[in-house]
């Protein structure tokens, strides 16, 4: 029995952080393309991040509206 198999590339890639997952959502990682796609393909396949971008996505959907709203200097 072969136990060389390798793993497709995804799997490879460590599961997204939080830190990356805000990056995504707020386009910051699309001027480093290939970061991005390795990203999308992870969602693609990891149900586990997908959940957690999901949790992303609100947070930064919330960050973005305050931003749009100028209501983040309410210092
Ligand atoms: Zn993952």
């Amino acid at each position: 029995m072969r136990t060389s198999h390798r793993p497709p590339h995804y799997l490879a890639m460590e599961h997204i952080s939080d830190h990356d997952l805000e990056c995504y959502y707020l386009g910051l990682l699309s001027a480093e393309g290939p970061k991005a796609e390795a990203l999308e393909e992870h969602l693609l396949r990891c149900r586990e991040c997908v959940e957690h971008a999901e949790e992303s996505d609100r947070y930064v959907d919330a960050v973005r509206g305050l931003l749009i709203r100028g209501n983040f200097d309410l210092g």
